[in-house]
């Protein structure tokens, strides 16, 4: 039953290119009817809450024990059988199980750390609707998820006790303001995670926004593909597909996440005509070395999915136990660019405390500039120069 993610001999085992990874469930349910695994309301009453749950399941450390029996009132914890079986049962260093099972180092708050350290709450104009950038809008129309990541931006709202009920009242309102702002052309809905919405109320919410003529793309932000992949049924897809232009940004942190049942799903989106890019949070001790991170993007480009962004994660209270120097985020893409395909290169980024948004941040390929010339340096760290046309020339810009 050992099953070590660190490193996962499933990733380190030579195999034909893009061949799937293997999936087994966690004994606890092997028995379990395939009519029932593949239910996704099936996986999310099954999904383990308490801690007594997770005792009976994993070896747990004693700061994992600690850490389950003392949460509080904050995040909770949860996580599908689906997702749970991704995790080795013995090895607390198992890096999914390390975004997922509590450490007793989120009670530790930094002087730099903040609930809400992207500054949404004072861009909020109505209810769950941020409005920062002047022609898009954050729509955070859900309050739970299928499972709570640790490292969670949103962790100071997701969780709570009115995160199932629906709210298309506060919806309404919402959607009146985006109606009102003829400049928002571009709504990106999250929260929490829009997919657990039913089918009907999804549909509703789409409609909605469908039916406000100036906004010309819907996008979803979601972690649903990888932890309950059983959601993306074709009654799913056939509702998502009436809304085009619709794409989607799915949450992956690690290339153990790629088995059959989620590339299955991703390409039952693609299949829909959505464009997948990715969103990947870089964490120490997950995914912060640049083995990982390049077969996590060959596998998502396998998927369909194309790399998005690398977010550098967010100063939440708690955090320091994730959060890498931002050099090593540099380092991972100076790891790749070059040294795979670009579309394997997503946009490192950080963003920023206090509301100035996402501010990509890049290796320096740019080592010299004086008048016309500029001295640039390659992914093999050779030097080149490249010189501007002439202004005032023909075909100049002057
Ligand atoms: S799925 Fe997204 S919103 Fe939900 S806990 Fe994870 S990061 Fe937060």
């Amino acid at each position: 039953m050992k099953r070590r993610n660190t490193p996962d001999p499933r990733l380190t085992t030579p195999r034909r290119a893009g061949a799937p990874l293997p999936f087994a469930r966690h004994p606890r349910w092997a028995a379990v009817a395939d009519a029932d695994w593949n239910d996704w309301r099936w996986q999310m009453r099954n999904a383990l809450r308490r801690p007594e749950q997770f005792e009976a399941l994993f070896a747990l450390s004693g700061d994992e024990r600690q850490a389950l029996a003392s949460l509080g009132d904050g995040l909770p914890v949860s996580v599908t059988p689906f997702y749970a079986s991704l995790m080795d049962p013995d090895d607390p260093d198992c890096p999914l199980r390390r975004t997922i099972i509590p450490r007793t180092a989120e009670h530790t708050i930094g002087p730099d750390e903040l609930k809400d350290p992207c500054g949404e709450d004072a861009d909020t104009v109505a209810p769950g609707l941020v409005h920062r950038y002047p022609d898009r809008v954050l729509f955070l129309a859900v309050g739970t998820c299928a499972v709570y990541c640790r490292y969670c931006t949103r962790s100071r709202m997701v969780g709570g006790a009115e995160g199932y009920s629906f709210q298309r009242a506060k919806w309404q309102m919402a959607v009146d303001y985006i109606a009102r702002h003829p400049e928002i052309r571009d709504v990106l809905i999250s929260g929490g995670d829009p997919l657990l919405l039913e089918d009907n109320h999804l549909d509703d919410l789409l409609g909605m926004l469908r039916a406000v003529p100036h906004v010309e793309i819907i996008r979803i932000g979601t972690k649903i593909p990888a932890v309950l992949p059983q959601r993306i049924t074709p009654r799913l897809t056939q509702i998502l597909r009436k809304y085009h232009p619709f794409m989607m940004s799915l949450h992956f942190l690690h290339p153990s996440e790629l088995v059959p049942e989620v590339v299955a799903a991703c390409e039952r989106l693609a299949d829909a005509g959505i464009p997948l890019g990715s969103q990947t949070v870089l964490l120490k001790g997950v995914n912060d070395d640049a083995t990982v991170l390049k077969e996590l993007m060959h596998r998502l480009l396998m998927a369909r999915v194309r790399p998005y962004y690398l977010y550098q994660c967010d100063p939440i209270q708690g955090s320091a136990h994730f959060r890498t120097p931002v050099q090593t985020g540099i380092r991972m893409i100076e790891s790749l660019r070059g040294h795979t395909s670009g579309y394997a290169v997503p946009t490192f980024v950080i963003d920023t405390p206090g509301g100035g948004g996402k501010v990509p941040v890049s290796p320096h390929y740019v080592i010299g500039q004086m008048g016309e010339q500029w001295v640039l340096r390659n992914w093999a760290n050779k030097v080149y120069e490249y010189t501007d046309p002439a202004l005032g020339q023909p075909n100049g810009d002057g």
